[in-house]
């Protein structure tokens, strides 16, 4: 179990959850170094991307030891935890659930049989064909479930399917080829056998994946701050569609399937830390330039321009930038009430945003408040910070959001509401402008937020906003977070209908 330490997490509201990324990964190959360790720092610089569980495998050339548990990288893992991760090679994992629920026998990496020894995978992403990929492997399988492997073990995740599949071929790096024509979603793989490291990404791109240098080695990481934290160098983004084997011998690049490349906007937006860098873009830059472009498209005469702390920071200095109006903090975030794990009484709950946000009144009181944030899901967080800053004495209250409508859910990785829950999926910007309780809202266009990322169009996933889904959809009743628990719960039904026939028989012939 999980203990509370008070750590950050993202959310404002307890219950009211932003967008929720789906995991962080690392991969390491360094002889000489102490790889796990290089692993936890790198996971710790990738917490943001899941908080729900973590873990790390580690080989010495022998063997595969994983270990792994719900909670935060500093939750997890003490000294004498990663101490027992020896080797030269290690692949890690910080979880947030997008197929599977959240707990402890879906936590990865997840463990898997090759017939030549054993896989550790660590997966970003999430595959839209899970439900095909099951019929793959019950193909594969002679009709039935692998009898071994954490699929046996109740893992209902994708990435345990994707590791039950990987038992199969001459080699992993044989096995791995074949799948990813299989695949189809997103997916960023690093994974690893005894002696060697792997690392994927689908051919859209559409989660960040990239490769730095050590002294004596390589990593892979979901993103470049995470290799900044290990001391690694930027060497580049592993392409669309590219494995990448890392061994003794060194570093080999095949491209896989044609680069298709998609790459999720959201990540400029909110998901990605302010310090890391997609496709050669800062992604501090992208947001300031995403404020700036606010500014020009929503103008209004105010006093002051303050931010959602702490994501719609760099956006609000962008804001200001353009519209000449003062920058100020207007909130204070509770950075040690995160994430205590201890249920807030009735009282402390109904007090709700005031657990992780504090009004500064004295800059606030008799203001024409501007109020940045990166994107509006429900509006519960917004209409909480809204009546908040009129309670500390705020003039004017105009909301302004660094994205456009969030309409549509995303099926590759970031946890959104249901469609019924966006607010923006049924209100225009003024009737949700009323709901909020603000004096006015703007959202930056489409084509703005494009251009602030300074990607060509074409190269990027908006399906959240747009709902052209870059990536084709299978029929909706096989999609979703519980899609391999509902199946585990037919073929149990299946199986249970079929134990129970030649009891119906013997009745019968009774
Ligand atoms: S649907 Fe939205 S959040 Fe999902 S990958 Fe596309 S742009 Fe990113």
């Amino acid at each position: 179990m999980a203990r509370g330490d008070g750590m950050l997490s993202h959310d404002l509201l307890p219950g009211e959850k932003g967008p929720q990324d789906s995991c962080g990964v690392f991969g390491v190959f360094a002889p000489g170094e102490e790889v796990a360790k290089l692993t936890y720092y790198g996971l710790y610089a990738l917490q943001h991307r899941g908080q729900e569980s973590a873990g790390i495998a580690a080989s010495d050339g022998e063997q595969i030891m994983v270990y792994k548990d719900m909670g935060l990288v500093s939750q997890v893992f003490d000294e004498s935890a990663l101490s027992s991760l020896t080797g030269h090679i290690a692949v890690g994992h910080a979880r947030y659930s997008t197929t599977g629920g959240s707990f402890w026998s879906n936590a990865q990496p997840t463990l898997g049989p090759r017939p030549d020894g054993t896989v550790a995978l660590a997966h970003n992403g999430n595959l839209v064909n899970t439900g095909e990929l099951v019929d793959l492997l019950l193909e594969r399988n002679g009709g039935r479930n692998p009898d071994k492997g954490e699929i046996s073990r109740g893992n209902t995740t994708d990435t345990a399917l994707v590791t039950a599949l990987l038992d199969n071929g001459d080699s992993l790096e044989d096995a791995l080829r074949e799948l990813m024509g299989h695949l189809r979603g997103a997916y960023c793989f690093t994974l690893m056998d005894e002696d060697t490291l792997y690392a994927a990404r689908d051919p859209q791109g559409i989660r960040p994946l990239v490769l730095g240098r050590l002294e004596r080695g390589w990593v892979v990481a979901s993103e470049t701050a995470a290799l900044d934290i290990c001391g690694a160098s930027f060497v580049r983004e592993v392409a669309p569609g590219e494995m990448i084997t890392i061994d003794a011998q060194g570093l080999r690049s095949q491209q896989v399937l044609e680069p298709r490349p998609k790459g999720c906007v959201f990540e400029y937006v909110y998901l990605a830390r302010p310090d890391t860098e997609i496709a050669g873009r800062s992604v501090n830059a992208s947001r300031v330039e995403m404020g700036r472009q606010l500014a020009r498209e929503h103008p209004v005469e105010a006093d002051l321009v303050i931010p959602t702390p702490e994501s719609g920071t760099p956006a609000a200095i962008g804001y200001a930038q353009e519209s000449g109006i003062p920058y100020g903090q207007g909130m204070v975030k509770n950075a040690y009430v995160g994430r205590t794990f201890i249920q807030p009484s009735q009282t402390i709950r109904q007090l709700g945003i005031r657990l992780k946000l504090n009004p500064l009144k004295e800059i606030i009181a008799g203001k024409r408040l501007v109020v940045i944030d990166d994107s509006v899901v429900r509006g519960n967080t917004q209409r909480q910070v809204v009546r908040m800053l009129r309670e500390a004495g705020a003039a004017e209250v105009h909301v302004r959001i660094s994205s456009p409508p969030v309409r549509w859910p995303c099926y590759y990785g970031i946890d959104f509401a249901s469609r019924a829950e966006l607010i923006a999926n049924g209100l225009g910007p003024e009737e949700i402008a009323r709901s909020l309780g603000a004096d006015s809202l703007g959202y930056i266009s489409e084509d703005g937020m494009v251009a602030a990322t300074e990607q060509p169009r074409e190269a990027l996933c908006t399906a959240c906003f747009s709902g052209e889904y870059p990536v084709p959809l299978p029929d909706p009743t096989v999609l979703g977070k519980s899609v391999l628990e509902a199946r585990r719960d037919d073929q149990r039904a299946a199986l249970s209908d079929a134990s129970h026939a030649p009891v119906r028989q013997e009745t019968a012939t009774a």
